[in-house]
Parts: C-alpha cells; structure tokens; sequence
C-alpha cells in the first residue's frame, strides 16, 4: 500500500505539477472540464481490478454482483437524465462510441454523411484518415459562407444524390444549435439512419438548456466528460428497436472488459447532472460564452473588433476567426499561453493557413462555469483576452489579472 509519492515520485511531481497548472490557470478549451472530486474517487477506486466481460446479469466473469449494481445504476440514470429508451455505457471514449454505433449500423463501403472537419466536424465523422474515412464512403457538408451555420439545404441535396445508409449530426468547433428534426426529415427521406454526436453539447441537454436530440435521433453518442463534466468516457442512446445491435457492437464488437471504475465515475456524474446546481452552471456556461462573443465584437474592447463565426454563440464556445488578422491561430494560442489561459488553436471553415497553424481560436466556458465564475468574472476574461489579440500588451500585468481570477475561484482546495 505503498503511496504513490514514495512508490514512484517522478510521476507524482508531475501529477502535482498538473494539479498546480489546473488551479493557477484558466482552462478555456471547450472540451475540457473539471470533474468533481467523488467522480474521480469511483474512478481511482478498486473497481480499477475487476473483469467484467459482458453486461448487468450476463458477464463473462464470476464476482461481478457489484459491478452489475454499478453499471445498471449508470444505465438507469443516463436513460432518465436524456430520455433513452436504451443506453450502453461502456465505449472507452467518444471515438469508441462511434465507432460503435457505426460498426452497429453500417457495414463497410457504406455512404456516411458527417460535418466536414475543417467545418467543425469531428475526426470520426469522416476524416480521410480515421476509421470513418477508411472504412465508409464519406460525403461531407458544410457550413454556409455568408451564416457560418450548417447548409441545410446542402445536406438535402447531397443526401438525395448519394443516399446515405447514416446522417452524424454533431460537431467539435460549432457555435449554434443545429436543427435535429430537419436532420432526421431527411434522414427519412433518403432512408438513412441519423445518429447526433453531442459530445460537446451533452452537458446542455441534460439541463435542459439545448434541444434534446434523443427524441429525433435513431442513436445519440457522447463523450462524459465535456460539458457533461464527468470522467473520460463514452456513452451510446439508442431506441430499444437498436439496443441488441448496439450492444454487441460495443461488445464483443469493439471492446473487450468494460472500464467499470469509469462506469461508477459515469454514474456519480450522472447523478451530478440530474442536480439543480448542474443546471445552474450550464446556464453560467452559457451565459459566459455569450458575454465572451459580444465583447470580442466590440471596437471599443478589442482594437478593430475581432470576428466570431456566425457572429455570437448559442452553446459554450466562440469561434474567433483571425483570417483578416495578421496573427495565425498558433500565434495567439501562444500569447494567451504565456499570460495564463488555456485554449486551442482551430482551422476555421476556408482557412487560408495550413491545419498545424490555423486562422481560429476555439474558446469555452465549461471549466470556468465549475469553477464558478460569474458573468462579471467572464467580461473580465473577455478582455484580457481582448488584450491579448491586440499588436501590442503588458504581459506581467495580463499575468496578474489572470492569478487573481484564479485565486478568487479556487479549484479543488484542499487536493
Ligand atoms: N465526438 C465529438 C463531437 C468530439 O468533439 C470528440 C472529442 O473531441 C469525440 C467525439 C471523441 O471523444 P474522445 O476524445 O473521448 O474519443
């Protein structure tokens, strides 16, 4: 029962070193959140140990009594939080649930239509080099130039021409709600299966704060530890007509033993999301990336105003588009590093400048919403911020008014 500071203190000082980074800083990717402590107590429990091939009743494994207690309360409470009719908790990641609701559903050489990635689509909804891109004949759609919002009438008319057998509605870097029941009229139309990915947005949904897919969609996937603030994982919704399908592709289709101390980390988070208090940040979040949006706009805050996609937000992220700006994407990624906030440089739809480098930011207010900021700590990110992407700024005196931001949210004292 050797501690881990003793057992081995090169990996403990750096764990440390994270947890320092993580208080001192402001973590401003959208997909990134801090999970609350008795998430990350199921997750480093003793459930770390055990085997649990299969599901609740039917394992391939003795001793899973408890186990099969954690993953049907996981079940339950994902089902109730989104009103499924069926849930599999078990994929590893969100990459893993797609890929299993797709393996479910497809077979390859199938037509897939997903959001192209330069668009804000994700890697697994079609990327040339994903498993999507390799196993599926992809058609991708766009966001329209003029709106920066998804081209419905392109998605018609490329669904017709190719007839897809899957329609992935979901995004990684989009600021607006997109429109389920247009997406699944058309997937009716052509005979397609829609399937949403609300990894990003999920957090939203459960409060109540976004439209629910789950009532539109044939299978709903998503990550648990975006918005929805829980552990690492994935998760797949699907009608009961689906559930069998579904299962199986998870496993023995995709994966082997289910991660079940990640399965009990899911279930507190669930139970986190079911709360009054969780509605209460996922309006902050929101509320904090609307403030972020209209104060990035304004000349008297930035030096010539600075563009966002599809002018504002309706979710937790800005897309900041530095296409007319003389600094890339990667150069402000590095000047907002320097004076203590977190983001991630992101290609915007017809990026003159190559991926590694990028004309976006993408920036969210998940984590800062956990840590409790409030509208008036948002204006104040907002211009530091604003600070940052003009020609010239006091670093040192950024720094400061980032520590005491910090220092007036505290994150997990006493850890
Ligand atoms: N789906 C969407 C829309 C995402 O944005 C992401 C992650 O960024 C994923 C799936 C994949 O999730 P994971 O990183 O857990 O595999």
């Amino acid at each position: 029962n050797t501690p881990l500071h003793e057992l081995d203190p090169d990996v403990a000082a750096a764990v440390d070193a994270e947890l320092h980074r993580q208080q001192s800083t402001l973590e401003m990717i959208a997909s990134e959140n801090f999970a609350p402590v008795a998430v990350m107590e199921a997750q480093g429990s003793v459930l770390t140990n055990k085997y649990a091939e299969g599901y609740p009743g039917r394992r391939y494994y003795g001793g899973c009594e408890h186990v099969d207690v954690i993953e049907q309360i996981a079940i339950d409470r994902v089902k109730e939080l989104f009103g499924a009719e069926h849930a599999n908790v078990q994929p590893h990641s969100g990459a893993q649930a797609n890929a299993a609701a797709m393996f479910a559903l497809l077979k390859p050489g199938d037509t897939i239509m997903g959001l192209n990635l330069a668009h804000g689509g994700h890697l697994t909804h079609g990327m040339k080099i994903n498993f999507s891109g390799k196993l599926y004949n992809v058609v991708a759609y766009h966001v329209d130039d003029a709106t920066g919002q998804v081209d419905m009438a392109e998605v018609e008319k490329l669904a017709k021409e190719s007839r897809p057998k899957l329609i992935v509605a979901g995004w990684s870097a989009y600021p607006r709600q997109l429109d389920f029941a247009a997406f699944r009229r058309i997937a009716d139309e052509v005979g397609a299966y829609l399937m949403v990915d609300m990894a990003h947005f999920a957090g939203l949904v459960a409060a109540g704060l976004h439209p629910n897919p789950v009532p539109h969609a044939h299978v709903v996937t998503t990550t648990t530890h975006k918005t929805l603030g829980g552990p690492r994982g994935g998760v797949i919704l699907s009608t009961q007509e689906l559930a069998k399908k579904i299962n199986s592709a998870v496993f023995p289709g995709q994966q082997g033993g289910p991660l079940e101390h990640v399965v009990a980390a899911k279930a507190v988070s669930f139970k986190v999301a079911a709360s009054d208090d969780f509605k209460e940040r996922q309006q902050r979040t929101l509320d904090g990336a609307r403030i972020l949006a209209e104060r990035l706009v304004r000349e008297d805050v930035t030096e010539h105003g600075v563009s966002v996609l599809s002018g504002g937000t309706d979710v937790h992220l800005v897309l900041v588009d530095l296409r007319d700006s003389q600094l890339d994407g990667q150069q402000a990624e590095d000047r907002l590093h320097e004076v203590g906030i977190t983001v991630n440089r992101n290609a915007i739809p017809n990026d003159p400048r190559p991926p590694m480098v990028t004309s976006g930011l993408r920036i969210g207010t998940p984590a800062l919403a956990t840590r409790g900021f409030q509208a008036e700590d948002f204006r104040e990110v907002a211009d530091i911020i604003a600070e940052v992407l003009k020609p010239s700024y006091d670093t040192e005196a950024l720094r400061t008014r980032v520590s005491a931001l910090a220092a007036k949210h505290p994150l997990y004292p006493g850890l």
